[in-house]
């Protein structure tokens, strides 16, 4: 099938664990902006997002790879959704998160099972700005960030205080507007009205992981070494960034916008700047996905 580009038609992906209500911000202008998250943040080598250079020669030059969903990572789920103040993080029942991973075929994704943990967003005030990674050194209005760990931890907490550079894999799913609504945010957006403040939180049902990713059953991943892009930037996470855009409306992207930070201003353009890549090497990916019968 025909592999609609990211930087033809649009389109990409980030990550968000780590502390939940610190007095990070995204304001350069404000003490508590990106140049003073310190440490790892300021002095890492390997930190994230970066722009990802798309072009004919580097997709010319993908391998082929497979990425594999277990069963319950395709079912609609009961979620928990979280106003954290600095995004909307969705997890799932801890009874249901164990058997919601994926894992790589033909040496992708370091040949590990990375179970699912939580799902976070970034976005911005308007359209031309809100993913953490930049495509062509351009951004678009929202990134998706689906945070895994490796199966050989007990816990996202355990993998982060690794030092281990793929103990998180987090897909990264660029949204581009549309004029329809994305069936696959209502769960979320019916669950977000009861969000308006930083520390909110509710339950929710029918959260469908993979609906929420582009509808291909192929698309370009770019994966490379990089870090949280929240404090305290761990360099702990391979990073796959997918090069096709999935949707969301100008209205249900408002309803992210209309949330209270923690200073009750908008919540929005909660993106940390791109970052050096230095030495790193981004690897292009033609991927197949397949979702398994376990
Ligand atoms: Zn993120």
């Amino acid at each position: 099938m025909k592999l609609a580009l990211l930087f033809f038609c649009a389109a990409f992906l980030f990550i968000t664990p780590g502390k939940a209500n610190g007095p990070f911000c995204y304001d350069e202008d404000e003490d508590c902006g990106p140049k003073s998250w310190g440490d790892t943040c300021n002095k890492g080598r390997r930190q994230s997002p970066v722009n990802i250079e798309i072009n004919y020669d580097v997709l010319n030059k993908a391998n082929k790879a497979q990425l594999y969903y277990s069963r319950d990572y395709s079912r609609s789920q009961d979620f928990i959704l979280k106003n954290n103040g600095h995004t909307i993080q969705a997890s799932l029942r801890a009874d249901l998160t164990s058997t919601s991973y994926l894992q790589g075929g033909q040496d992708n994704l370091a040949n590990k099972r990375y179970v699912f943990s939580q799902l976070h967003f970034h976005w911005g005030s308007n359209k031309d700005q809100g993913t953490e990674h930049t495509f062509n050194d351009k951004s678009y209005p929202m990134e998706g960030h689906f945070v895994h760990y490796s199966s050989e931890f007990n816990s996202l907490t355990e993998a982060i205080n690794s030092t281990d550079p793929n103990a998180l894999a987090v897909v990264g799913v660029v949204y581009v507007l549309s004029d329809d609504d994305n069936t696959a945010f209502k769960p979320i957006l019916k669950a977000l009205k009861n969000l308006k403040k930083s520390g909110d939180q509710t339950n929710g049902a029918n959260l469908n992981l993979v609906k929420l990713l582009p509808k291909q059953e192929r698309f370009y991943t770019f994966q490379y070494n990089g870090s949280l892009t929240t404090p305290d930037c761990a360099e702990v996470v391979l990073w796959n960034v997918i090069g096709n855009g999935a949707r969301i409306s100008k209205s249900q992207l408002q309803q992210f916008r209309d949330v209270l930070d923690a200073h009750n201003k908008p919540l929005e353009n909660n993106f940390r700047p791109v970052q050096d890549l230095n030495e790193r090497e981004i690897r292009a990916y033609e991927t197949q996905v397949i979702l398994s019968k376990y």
